[in-house]
């Protein structure tokens, strides 16, 4: 089946929004196996959305248009829409019923005929709702089974409404389930990566194996293409277990895991609290662990000493050591992570201390140097690893990657217990 995605939006056009909406609908139905063959964008104009759709449907199997839901003028989708398919609209009870409901949320009194327009649908049309904003979408199939459909413009309205309403429909239809399974890994480059499993890469075609790119992770994505999803792990399980033999001691996690979504769930396996002190992280691994919903179960409290004064006071780490060695070293980082488990009643403490830059670097002590401390108590007294980080970068992507390193290394600790 073959695809296109046209985009409603002058906004667009002009440049003033990049066209996000396209890209998130091309990866989910790659996912799909649905091959998206064409990207239009059209300007908020009655005509010409027209005959993109015309064109669209004389060379495509599905047709997706994003924007133009709204209740303003120039919001044209779904009626350039019906009028080439030769639809009448009607009030949509349930799509009124919720408009109402939301008018009367945000207090809005006078519906005028604008907004009455959002909730009026052709029959044969299935109406998508939109859990997350005004404007419900549509999707339509005609005779020839070429597939319609219309998606408000908003990403945080149109990802839950493709994902949840738009995806089953178009899986059906394709009678085909696509299951991915991603190992996601730290502590390798890329390119070492690929060459230590570049044989099983190649040679796969059901599943196939292929980097998924993009959001600074090093990871694996298997996807299989079955008639079920017992049939798709099937055969994702042997290649999984492939890659496992060669690059097990990196993989962290799977599919939506995070370095601190799989350390809270860690901690909470084994009954374990965590505590955080942080030099030139500022919080950041804080930040991150508190992210995970639930991580109070495991996270009691963090340190922020970015100045000396700040890790004599809070974590008694001694003047003397920042005299003979710097704030920035192994023992200060040491003295930083053992306070903290003394001090606070913690079973596992994470303690960094570095340099972020752009500024302030020696010959010695370059930019990105930054050591991590991490400390778990267990029944034979505390355990300790204190390790040298090189981290490149600016000093955004140095402190990010101090704190993920130092979140995996607390992992592997607790881990190997
Ligand atoms: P609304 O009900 O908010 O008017 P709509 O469905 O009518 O939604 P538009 O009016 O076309 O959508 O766009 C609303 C907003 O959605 C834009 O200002 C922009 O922030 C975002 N948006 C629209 N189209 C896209 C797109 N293709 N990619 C990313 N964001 C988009
Ligand atoms: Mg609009």
């Amino acid at each position: 089946m073959k695809a296109e995605i046209i985009s409603v939006g002058t906004e667009l056009l002009l440049g003033q929004i990049a066209n996000t909406d396209a890209q998130y609908i091309s990866q989910e139905l790659s996912k799909l196996g649905i091959g998206v063959y064409y990207h239009t964008v059209v300007g908020d104009n009655w005509d010409r959305t027209v005959d993109a759709i015309s064109l669209a449907a004389s060379r495509c199997d599905i047709v997706i248009l994003t924007g133009g839901l709204g209740p303003t003028a120039d919001d044209l989708t779904k009626e350039a829409l019906c009028s080439y398919l030769g639809l009448e609209c009607v009030m949509h009870q349930r799509s009124y019923e919720r408009l109402c409901e939301r008018m009367k949320k945000h207090n809005i009194t006078a519906m005028t005929q604008n907004n009455y327009k959002q909730a009026m649908f052709p029959e044969s049309a299935t109406v998508l709702d939109n859990d997350h904003g005004t404007a419900p979408g549509m999707y339509y199939e005609r005779e020839d089974a070429h597939v319609f459909a219309a998606l408000p413009g908003p990403p945080s309205e149109l990802k839950p409404m493709f994902s949840n309403y738009v995806m089953p429909l178009l899986q059906k239809k394709s009678g085909k389930v696509l299951v991915s399974r991603v190992l996601r890994m730290y502590g390798i480059g890329e390119s070492s990566m690929e060459t230590r499993v570049k044989d099983i890469l190649d040679a796969q075609t059901n599943p196939t194996v292929a980097p998924l790119l993009g959001n600074g992770d090093v990871t694996l994505r298997i996807t299989a293409m079955a008639d079920n999803l017992q049939e798709a792990k099937l055969l994702i399980e042997p290649t999984e277990k492939a890659l496992t033999e060669r690059l097990g001691e990196y993989i962290y996690g799977y599919d939506d895991d995070t370095p601190q979504s799989v350390l809270v769930e860690l901690l909470k396996q084994k009954g374990l609290t965590v505590a955080t002190a942080e030099s030139c992280t500022g919080g950041l691994i804080a930040s991150r662990i508190t992210d995970v919903q639930g991580s109070s179960e495991v996270f009691n409290e963090g340190f922020v000493t970015y100045a000396n004064e700040a890790k004599v006071k809070h974590l008694g780490v001694k003047e003397q050591t920042l005299i003979d060695y710097g704030a920035v070293s192994e023992q200060t980082a040491r003295e930083m992570v053992l306070g903290l488990i003394e001090r606070t009643n913690c079973d596992v403490a994470i303690a960094v201390t570095g340099i972020a830059g752009p500024g302030g670097g020696t010959h010695d002590k370059p930019v990105g140097l930054v050591w991590v401390g991490v400390a778990v108590k267990t029944s034979d007294g505390i355990k300790l690893s204190v390790t040298k980080n090189n981290f490149v970068g600016n000093r955004e992507k140095i402190k990010f990657s101090t704190s993920t390193t130092a979140i995996i290394n607390a992992i592997k600790m607790i881990k190997n217990l």
